[in-house]
């Protein structure tokens, strides 16, 4: 018997079959543990209570389902009792890269409309594509959309090939795409001005191009909160990423383990790092004939394996500061996890440039295009978040939190009507018949 409630069931409220994670109790008999289980929705006991509105995503459903004494035969269990977290985990793999595959269509969609539009649209006697400021975004988003379709393309191969282990790449390609998908619906917003906060509806209804374009600013901000939000990814990515330094360090990392045992740790640790260190002073990109096959785009992917190095050195500088301390350093692993979404995605970039030059010498010319301009955006960032790794307001934005959480600065929200406040009716109707949040709508008489 499954008893229970699951908050956010995307298409649960009208599947037919629901895949449900329960923890079954450890018993005689029972390991327990977190379960998988198929369940039939009609199930006696099962009650959709609530469906839910969202900012986007309105083409899915999603609900609040109740689970009363639903009974599971002993046969729907997937793989086993106590496997659940497991299969969880495994499928989020290959169910993360939707995410990208999501973003890189979305950003191919932006650049068409971003071209149309930018060469229609005529202000100060040019088509705004011609005045520097649109040029940057329409560049940002076409730089982008190879980037993101390129890391879509090689996370996908390597779930394709089977048998990899895609943990780090999965998350970092959905991650990386969440954030810069956001970022070009923003600059798509941007290019078309008013109409870009317009809706299609009203677009239309006026006799213009329906073009969605806040609606896909709305649709894409989830991917930054959902399958992992961007700050579990980065403590999740950044783990794998130190696991090695904590095996090897051992006692040293640990919180509280005793002086000896850390002293028996640093002896052990030094022999891997005498090793390890001064192998990320020397590699490929110190060697300017290196990665040659890649033509003008070689010296990114130098940069992509120096930096890899230099990224390496900054993570062991950060733990041997903070060491067991650097797990509550989010914004410094924030950073480090960061860095390598960008030179992943470069590499990515550069690779597959030079495989479209192989099939087709024209388009190959303007991938190649593509992936330069990329990579140098790419590089300023990682060059941003290279500085920000030591030259940051972290300690001051943990201390102003902290002054914000205990009330210190409560004067500050004074003078403000919140919308959040009173009991309905929730939304008001203006004399026009659209709806309006209520307390403007009482504010202003509406
Ligand atoms: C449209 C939609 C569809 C969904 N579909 C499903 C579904 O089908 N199945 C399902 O199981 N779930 C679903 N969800 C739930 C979704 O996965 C969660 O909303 C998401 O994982 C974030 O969890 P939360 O909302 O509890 O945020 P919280 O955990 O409350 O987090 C709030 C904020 O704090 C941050 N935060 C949390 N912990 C930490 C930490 N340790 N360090 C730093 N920052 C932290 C988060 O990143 C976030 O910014 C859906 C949600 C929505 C909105």
């Amino acid at each position: 018997e499954i008893d229970g409630v699951k908050l956010w069931t995307t298409n649960g409220v009208v599947a037919e079959l629901l895949v449900v994670m329960a923890r079954v109790p450890e018993s005689p008999g029972h390991r327990g543990g977190v379960t998988a289980f198929v369940v039939e929705a009609d199930s006696p006991g099962i009650t959709v209570e609530r469906r839910n509105g969202f900012m986007g995503l309105r083409g899915i459903e999603n609900g609040v389902t109740r689970f009363h004494r639903v009974r599971v035969p002993k046969e729907n269990v997937i793989g086993g009792e106590g496997q659940g977290l497991k299969i969880a985990l495994a499928t989020l793999n290959t169910g993360r890269l939707s995410v990208p595959a999501c973003c890189a269509g979305a950003a191919k969609w932006a650049l068409s409309i971003a071209r149309q539009w930018s060469a229609e649209r005529v202000q100060w006697g040019r088509p705004i594509a011609e005045h520097e400021a649109i040029a940057a975004r329409i560049s940002f988003i076409a730089a982008t959309a190879f980037a993101l379709e390129s890391v879509v393309e090689l996370t996908s191969r390597l779930a394709d090939a089977g048998g990899n282990d895609i943990r780090i790449e999965a998350a970092l390609a959905k991650l990386w795409a969440s954030e810069l998908a956001w970022q070009v619906a923003d600059d798509l917003v941007q290019i078309r001005g008013g109409r870009g906060y317009e809706t299609a509806e009203s677009l239309a209804a006026r006799g213009e191009r329906a073009v969605p374009a806040e609606q896909l600013l709305r649709d894409l901000r989830i991917n930054r909160i959902f399958e992992g939000s961007t700050e579990i990814m980065h403590l999740l990515i950044a783990r794998e990423a130190v696991d090695t330094h904590l095996a090897v360090a051992g006692d040293l990392a640990e919180e509280d383990a005793d002086l000896r045992a850390k002293a028996r740790a640093v002896v052990g640790a030094s022999g891997f790092y005498a090793g390890w260190l001064p192998r990320l002073l020397v590699g490929a990109g110190l060697n300017p004939g290196s990665f040659r096959e890649f033509g003008a785009l070689a010296p990114h992917l130098r940069f992509v394996e120096r930096s890899a190095r230099k990224l390496a050195r900054a993570t062991f500088y950060g733990m041997a500061r903070w060491q067991a301390r650097l797990q509550r350093r989010q914004g410094f692993l924030g950073r480090v996890v960061d860095i390598g979404a960008e030179l992943f995605a470069m590499a990515a970039t550069c690779v597959r440039a030079a495989a479209l030059r192989g099939e087709d010498e024209e388009q190959g010319r303007t991938a190649e295009r593509l992936a330069d301009t990329f990579c140098r955006q790419s590089r300023l960032r990682v060059e941003r978040l290279f500085d920000a790794l030591w030259t940051n307001t972290d300690d001051e934005d943990r201390e102003l939190a902290g002054s914000v959480l205990r009330g210190d600065i409560t004067w500050l929200e004074a003078g403000i009507l919140d919308p959040s406040e009173g009991t309905g009716p929730w939304i008001a109707r203006s004399r026009s018949g659209a709806s309006t949040e209520p307390n403007l709508a009482r504010r202003y008489e509406l």
